[in-house]
């Protein structure tokens, strides 16, 4: 849902046909396509300008030939939007297009990758003569970076999953409050510690506060308010991956070593075998490791530090 609903569909609602908003819009919002992000490609990842993949126009088609890499769900999903080059320019970000490619469209191979959490996530995807209407183009043609890029807005603000570092808070100060861990006493009573949660809980409360403002201005500023986000969905990002990283670090330590078991088939739906020692530790080492993920994706945090740089310091 997530490529569909927070990115795809907001561009296609700024920048879509009538028709192309008729056509993807409601089975988005319906879940009935799933959708994927082909962006990033084996050597345009951080300098996603330098991107190679190219769209040859053929009469009113597209003839697609390339690959992307770390493309989450194109597995799953029915749809890619894809950032192309279309044609050349002086700068490496002039003839880039934004094109919706159906994935059953024959000469697409998706090939998986495993990250080291051991799940098939994400996939490299490879693109041999592969043919889509140039009426699948959202935006001008040669124009689609700035489309991109407002993509990546919406992309850097949706990223955070308050809800999942509510639990997981929880999670650690129940697991701190437990004595088992450290015998007599409870780790949540060790002053250390019990300064490392409460750091958490307040990063989290200053990132609601953060994410509230932004949905506020969002629903009543519309389109410009969207604009105006810009470098506040890189600090966000930043803050909110740094703290679903810090959380899932201190839930390592309350856990112990309670998390060496790495029982990854414990993630599975279905699973129902006993825990190896105790119950709160399953999941917590794949966990751990599966969203080392999240200060890489949608633009690693060093990038965004030097996008507020360049944008609010003119570094
Ligand atoms: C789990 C996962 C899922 C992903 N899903 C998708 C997806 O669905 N679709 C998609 O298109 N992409 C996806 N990505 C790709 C992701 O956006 C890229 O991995 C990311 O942009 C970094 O690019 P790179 O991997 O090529 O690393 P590189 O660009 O090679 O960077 C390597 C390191 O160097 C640092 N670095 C690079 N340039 C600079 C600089 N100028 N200043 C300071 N530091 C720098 C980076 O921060 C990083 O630490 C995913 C990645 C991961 C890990």
């Amino acid at each position: 849902m997530t490529f569909g609903l927070n990115m795809c569909g907001p561009v296609l609602m700024a920048f879509g046909t009538a028709e192309q908003q008729r056509r993807f819009l409601p089975p988005m919002l319906a879940g009935e396509e799933v959708w994927c992000q082909g962006y990033s490609e084996p050597n345009a990842g951080s300098d996603l300008a330098s991107l190679r993949t190219s769209a040859v126009r053929d009469g009113e088609e597209w003839v697609i030939n390339g690959a992307k890499i770390w493309t989450t769900k194109a597995h799953w999903a029915d749809w890619c939007f894809l950032l192309v080059r279309t044609g050349t320019g002086e700068r490496k970000q002039q003839g880039i297009s934004f094109v919706l490619v159906d994935l059953k469209t024959p000469g697409i191979e998706i090939q998986p990758i495993v990250l080291m959490d051991g799940l098939h996530e994400t996939n490299h995807v490879i693109f041999t003569d592969v043919r889509v209407p140039v009426e699948n183009t959202v935006g001008e043609i040669d124009q689609g970076w700035g489309i991109g890029k407002y993509l990546l807005t919406h992309e850097r603000m949706s990223g955070g999953a308050l809800g999942t570092h509510k639990t997981l808070l929880r999670q650690l100060k129940a697991i701190a409050g437990e004595d088992e861990i450290v015998g007599a006493r409870p780790l949540a009573q060790d002053p250390d510690f019990a300064r490392r949660i409460a750091e958490a809980e307040l990063a989290l409360e200053v990132l609601e506060a953060f994410n509230l403002r932004a949905v506020d201005r969002y629903s009543t500023g519309g389109e410009l308010a969207a604009k105006g986000i810009g470098a506040e969905a890189n600090q966000f990002k930043i803050r909110q991956t740094e703290l679903h990283q810090l959380l899932c670090e201190l839930k390592m330590l309350a856990v112990g070593y309670y998390a060496m078991p790495y029982l990854i088939s414990a993630l599975s739906h279905g699973w129902n075998e006993p825990p190896i020692g105790a119950e709160y530790a399953n999941g917590c080492t794949p966990a751990y490791l599966h969203f080392r993920k999240v200060s890489i994706y949608s633009g690693s945090n060093e990038i965004q530090r030097n996008i507020m740089a360049k944008a609010e310091l003119g570094l």
